[in-house]
């Protein structure tokens, strides 16, 4: 009499690779075609069938649907093709997704906490069925620039935790999606009958606010170490100062995107031959951005030797009205007072034409939401004034920027040092092909999280926050830095993120937060090694498991 089965397989084990011996060894044997895969053959059909699909839509419902049934394929597919697949399993496609979630709904994908659930976190974190070392989490209040989604807003998590297993081997296992279902201020959503969210109105901040303690100390406790990632909260200052100190988190939209263009102004800077105490830095916008990304680049300028009001005075900031000064009529927002300017003489400044005369910058950066706001005449300015000028139009989406890149190395006749905010494709100019830096946080966040996870760190500190900057910068290969670079090409990820969790590591080191102890009195050779060997490699994983496999068949089955 055959034995019975008594385990109903998983998906995964329906993977066309497995063994003959496998197959025999997990009973799937006929259960699955005949035919023993290679993995570039398993690769070849997903990518033809990725490639017949037209809609970007439709390729991300297919890829998540890979990730739900072979997880292990879908990341080798994702490792060997992270360029053409980023986009499509993040941003832009992942907007869409989320846009339409409960409509398209097939996969949980994650989990989901209502606020009709609090007193009870706990007990429902005991639900999830693995270990974790890392969560994002979103309310959904403001994804990308499409507003309060609500549980919709659950393609989010997901999107950012396949990056962070792809980018720094998280195990995919050990990672949480976690979409809070704290009502929603879009109407639409609460009125669409297939919406698959709570139908209430946004909780207030102080309720929102005591979920959010229930909630970390509950994560904590139940996964003591994990890793908390904020992302796309409307208001992400209340949490990120009333936990940063006390939890390991930190939240990307703000930190993680102020560490990446860092990371390219350090580069931008070294290369552009001007000491840091000669550069005059104009910001086209002073919003939360503006003023954010300037206090992160005075931050450099200390550490090269500045004092923090030399470092300050580097820095011009522009705003609807121009010239941000102190005796500016009318009133000054707060956020503005730290860079407003105290020597212009009683002169105001209205355009940025007129400031561009004026402080004859080294740094053009634009955090200004206005498309197009770098003119040719800015640019051609600038080019005059710099052997290498710095041009940074970091407003999203594309539309916005404040020039493209066709338009910054024409008027600057290919001298620029230049970095956008939103992609823009290779130029070619004077026969070479010049590749445009774009300030993607998918250089710093993985390394970050996978840095503080290794160290077990009590917190992420604005230290490590700041090595993940520095250490992208020094992550360039010689040839890159040739090309005049300012960000390493993203598809060695995997050695980035190696650099940029040892510099993580070693800050959380610096500043005592760590609690992986061992790992103080190791060289950066033992220590990128021992990082190496503790990220995910789906391709290993695959032979791990069939090796493993066709030993005990072997021994079972004779
Ligand atoms: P915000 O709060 O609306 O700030 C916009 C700033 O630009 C304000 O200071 C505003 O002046 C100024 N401004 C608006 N129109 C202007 C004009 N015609 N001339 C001169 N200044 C003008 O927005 P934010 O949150 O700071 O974000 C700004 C942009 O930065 C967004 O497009 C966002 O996508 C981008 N961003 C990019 C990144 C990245 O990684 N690349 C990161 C964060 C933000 P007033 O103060 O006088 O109103
Ligand atoms: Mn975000």
């Amino acid at each position: 009499v055959a034995p019975l089965r008594h385990v109903v397989p998983s998906a995964q084990d329906f993977d066309t690779s497995y063994s003959i011996e496998a197959r025999k060894y997990l009973m799937t044997y006929g259960l699955t075609p005949p035919a023993v895969e290679t993995f570039e053959n398993q690769a070849k059909r997903c990518m033809a069938i990725l490639n017949r699909k037209e809609l970007p839509l439709e390729k991300y419902r297919y890829l998540s649907a890979l990730r739900n049934t072979n997880m292990h394929l879908f990341y080798r597919l994702l490792a060997d093709n992270v360029k053409e697949l980023t986009p499509l399993i993040y941003t832009p496609t992942v907007g869409e997704a989320c846009q339409r979630w409960s409509e398209l709904y097939t996969f949980p994908e994650g989990l989901y906490l209502s606020y009709a659930d609090r007193g009870h976190l706990h007990t429902i974190l005991q639900n999830w069925p693995h270990e974790v070392q890392i969560t994002v989490v979103t309310d959904g209040s403001r994804i990308l620039g499409l507003g309060d989604l609500g549980i919709d807003g659950m393609g989010i998590p997901v999107g950012k935790l396949s990056l962070y297993t792809a980018c720094a081997g998280i195990h995919p296992l050990m990672t949480l999606p976690l979409c809070l279902d704290l009502g929603t201020s879009n109407v639409e959503k609460r009125n669409d009958p297939l919406y698959l969210g709570s139908r209430r109105d946004k909780v207030t901040a102080e309720e929102e606010k005591e979920f959010l303690d229930e909630l970390m100390a509950a994560l904590t406790e139940r996964w003591p170490g994990i890793v908390i990632q904020y992302e796309d909260f409307k208001n992400p200052f209340p949490s990120l100062e009333r936990y940063q100190e006390t939890y390991t988190m930190f939240n990307d939209d703000i930190q993680g995107t102020g560490a990446v263009i860092l990371g390219g102004f350090i580069n931008a800077v070294k290369q552009s031959g001007t000491a840091p105490q000669n550069q005059r830095a104009v910001f086209l916008g002073a919003g939360s951005a503006g003023v954010g990304v300037a206090k992160q680049l005075t931050e450099f300028f200390m550490k090269e030797g500045l004092s923090e009001d030399e470092a300050r005075k580097r820095f011009w900031l522009v705003d609807s009205k121009g010239l941000v000064t102190m005796d500016r009529p009318g009133e000054l927002a707060e956020h503005k007072v730290y860079f407003a300017r105290d020597d212009n003489n009683g002169e105001q400044y209205k355009t940025l034409e007129d400031v561009v005369e004026y402080v004859k910058p080294t740094i053009l950066m634009g955090l200004s939401t206005i498309g197009g706001a770098f003119t040719p005449k800015i640019l051609e300015r600038l080019a005059e004034l710099n052997e290498r000028p710095v041009i940074f139009p970091l407003s999203n989406p594309s539309s916005k920027s404040e020039c493209t890149f066709e338009d910054a190395i024409k008027y600057t006749k290919g001298m620029c040092l230049f970095a956008s905010g939103s992609p823009f494709p290779t130029l070619q100019w004077q026969g070479k092909d010049l590749v445009p830096g774009q300030g993607n946080n998918m250089y710093v966040f993985p390394g970050i999280g996978l840095g503080a996870i290794l160290s077990k760190s009590v917190s992420v500190t604005q230290n490590m926050i700041y090595a993940s900057a520095e250490a992208l910068s020094t992550s360039l290969t010689p040839e890159e830095v040739e090309s005049n670079w300012l960000y390493p090409n993203i598809s060695r990820i995997r050695d980035v993120s190696v650099i940029v969790t040892r510099g993580v590591i070693r800050a959380a080191q610096g500043d005592g937060v760590d609690r992986e102890l061992a790992l103080r009195n190791v060289s950066d050779e033992e220590m990128d090694q021992f990082i190496r060997h503790r990220m995910y490699d789906p391709f290993k994983e695959q032979d791990h498991v069939s090796q493993e496999v066709r030993e005990l068949a072997q021994h079972v089955l004779g």
